[in-house]
């Protein structure tokens, strides 16, 4: 009896094993997703299996040209050289070995970080969110510490976004993503973005952080004024608050400057950065201040896959590669030549476009009156074309193509760009 049971769940084990073997054989389609995945996001039909530069291919084999560059990642494109070479040869040498010991490609990496910046210090982790996480509790217990428990407040701005664990949802300012998961935590207030009097109102003596995106990405691509920067900064002193910087979107070269607070000329105490600097590899970095970094003793935060040696050799490679005179100027050009080919579309397409906005290349293109919602649907027809383009809310295309693209490429989404546009003024 007992040995029949036994064999039993032996073969039922055996079988749950021969069916996990041959799953990995048996061909996956987008409908795998709605079987197999929790539903959190809704990706489009296509499923992309191969990428270089700027150029993606999809299952059947259609090529799209890149405009997205997975959400601001993949700043140096798909598969970039030197980034294989420096990931394969550093998982031929040493993935993991814990925090308990350091390693040489993280302490490379923190160096040229914070030689490359006002900080003096740097913190990896694995995301945009655990950056941003780790910033937030920076930031109270270093008021803490220093002023007491009574400051501890942080003030962020609407619209912005930065990240989805339950705090940085928490701090992020779009309500749509908080919804249901109360109780939240408390102690954040939120202000309008750009609008310095309300600043003035909203940083109060118990406030120990004011986090901002120098350019919201999630939130429409809108960049922040200079004045506006400078007139936090100026409160944050003035009331005892660290200054934290959200560049995980706009950081990494994005705006033409290895960060966007180097084109505005306004320092932060605290920087947060992901996306771009893995190049597709996760990885968080948040920097600071030896005035601030100390609050964080030995126990006081941690991680275990931050800071390992794989993570930290490809930001390194992607860092050395970005950081370079060269490289900004030639995003710099690029966004002006991009800005205007979008801009020409608004004066071609009054009806469909308001306006564009943005920095460098991250540029928004606002839907007009007459299109308000559409923003997804002539994505769709973009992609129809063979350009991947995002969107910001339901009114705003979003253009993060790889940093390192050409001339050629801003020509050709202009044509395709002009194609969609068509197609869906056609389908009306
Ligand atoms: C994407 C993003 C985040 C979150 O990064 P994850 O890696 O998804 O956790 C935070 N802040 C900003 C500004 C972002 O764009």
């Amino acid at each position: 009896m007992i040995s029949k049971i036994s064999k039993m769940i032996r073969g039922t084990v055996a079988n749950k094993l021969s069916s996990k073997i041959s799953a990995s054989n048996k061909p996956v389609s987008r409908q795998t997703y709605d079987e197999v995945m929790v539903p959190t996001f809704a990706p489009n039909a296509m499923v992309p299996v191969r990428g270089l530069g700027l150029e993606l291919w999809d299952q059947e084999g259609k090529r799209y040209l890149d405009f997205t560059a997975g959400i601001a990642v993949t700043g140096l494109g798909h598969c970039h050289p030197a980034v294989v070479e420096a990931l394969v040869e550093q998982a031929n040498t040493l993935w993991h070995c814990s925090n308990i010991y350091t390693n040489e490609p993280v302490l490379q990496l923190g160096r040229a970080l914070t030689e490359a910046t006002f900080a003096d210090r740097a913190f990896f982790c694995n995301s945009g969110a655990e950056a941003n996480e780790a910033a937030f509790k920076l930031a109270r217990k270093y008021a803490h510490d220093k002023f007491g428990p009574h400051k501890s407040r942080i003030v962020s701005c609407l619209d912005s976004f930065h990240g989805r664990t339950l705090f940085t949802v928490s701090v992020g300012g779009q309500p749509k993503y908080t919804e249901g998961f109360a109780p939240l935590p408390p102690g954040i207030t939120h202000m309008r973005f750009n609008d310095i009097e309300a600043a003035r109102a909203a940083i109060t003596d118990d406030v120990c952080a004011v986090v901002v995106e120098p350019v919201q990405g999630e939130g429409g691509v809108m960049p922040a004024r200079r004045e506006y920067l400078q007139a936090l900064r100026e409160l944050c002193d003035e009331r005892g608050a660290l200054l934290i910087f959200d560049e995980v979107q706009c950081g990494m070269g994005r705006t033409g400057h290895l960060f966007a607070y180097m084109g505005y000329g306004v320092t932060p105490d605290i920087l947060t950065t992901a996306k771009s600097l893995g190049n597709g590899y996760p990885i968080g970095a948040m920097i600071t201040t030896d005035a601030v970094a100390p609050t964080f003793a030995p126990g006081s935060h941690g991680t275990t896959y931050g800071g390992n040696p794989l993570a930290s050799r490809v930001a390194l490679t992607v860092l050395e590669i970005i950081n370079t005179p060269t490289f900004l100027a030639r995003v710099q050009t690029a966004g002006a030549l991009l800005l205007g080919k979008l801009q020409q579309i608004v004066a071609d397409y009054p009806q469909v476009f308001d306006h564009v906005r943005g920095s460098g290349l991250m540029l928004g293109l606002v839907m007009a009156e007459g299109f308000q919602g559409r923003a997804k649907d002539l994505s769709t027809h973009a992609e129809r074309q063979g350009l991947m383009v995002l969107i910001a809310g339901m009114n705003v295309m979003r253009f993060l193509p790889a940093l390192v693209l050409t001339d050629a490429d801003i020509e050709e989404a202009d044509v395709l760009l002009r194609r969609a546009v068509e197609a869906m003024l056609a389908s009306k």
